[in-house]
């Protein structure tokens, strides 16, 4: 079986850049995906936010009432005390009064931190927001990008496959079997160049036989990984 070195070169030249891209055109929906991946846990992050706040409002609502409605005990206590009957009630009511408004003084305190929390998680909303905007900007740029690079490559490989079969059309009969049965199974992978006295695809050392049979420009498999070998161009 005759395999002159510059067909072989030609044909795994052909493979390599037809392999190379289809892992190019095979990675363009997993970057999309990716990139609508990033807005997905940036709207995430930002909507937890939110809820974060709308809770902790609600918090601060809620123990606001409790002070007013405190509060306005308090403004009951005091107008009973005026009219205590004796000393033991008026006492009484003053302790009640007391301790209504340490638990109210706790209760402020209470609803000024939550404020602040508040505060401070809408400035990280805002942040948020701001960061979403521009994951998004980058999103549609990244999907206008590997479209337009996978519109291109496609045109790319149709070109040099439409060329691959063109030289294959011109290969030894005998020869194209054993060619197709091993681009069939292994691609690119199915030849490799000499790399001095090893096989450039395994690195395994030829034994004479096989580069005397390079010499001779015949189609020779490497004995240790099956590609078929020839000589690079020097
Ligand atoms: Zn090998």
């Amino acid at each position: 079986m005759n395999l002159s070195d510059s067909i072989a070169r030609n044909l795994h030249q052909h493979l390599v850049q037809i392999a190379d891209m289809k892992t190019q055109i095979d990675r363009g929906p997993r970057q999309v995906k990716a990139a609508q991946l990033q807005v997905e846990t940036a709207k995430d992050t930002l909507q937890k936010c939110k809820d974060s706040i709308k809770q902790k409002k609600m918090d601060a609502d809620r123990k606001q009432l409790q002070l007013r409605e405190r509060e306005a005990k308090i403004h009951e206590w005091e107008g009973k005390m005026n009219a205590a009957k004796n000393n033991r009630e008026f006492q009484a009511i003053k302790e009640q009064i007391a301790a209504d408004s340490q638990a109210n003084s706790v209760l402020s305190d209470e609803i000024l931190e939550i404020l602040e929390e508040i505060d401070s998680l809408q400035i990280e909303s805002k942040g948020l927001e701001e960061k979403l905007k521009l994951i998004e900007a980058d999103k549609v740029k990244t999907e206008a990008t590997i479209s337009q690079k996978l519109a291109g490559l496609n045109v790319d490989l149709e070109r040099v496959e439409g060329s691959l079969a063109v030289l294959e059309k011109d290969l030894p009969a005998d020869f194209v079997v054993l060619y197709k049965r091993l681009v069939t199974n292994r691609g690119e992978d199915s030849m490799a160049a000499l790399d001095d006295v090893s096989c450039g695809g395994c690195y395994t050392g030829l034994p004479p036989k096989i580069l005397d049979s390079l010499r001779k420009e015949q189609a020779t498999p490497c004995p240790s990984c099956g590609r078929l070998l020839y000589r690079p161009e020097r």
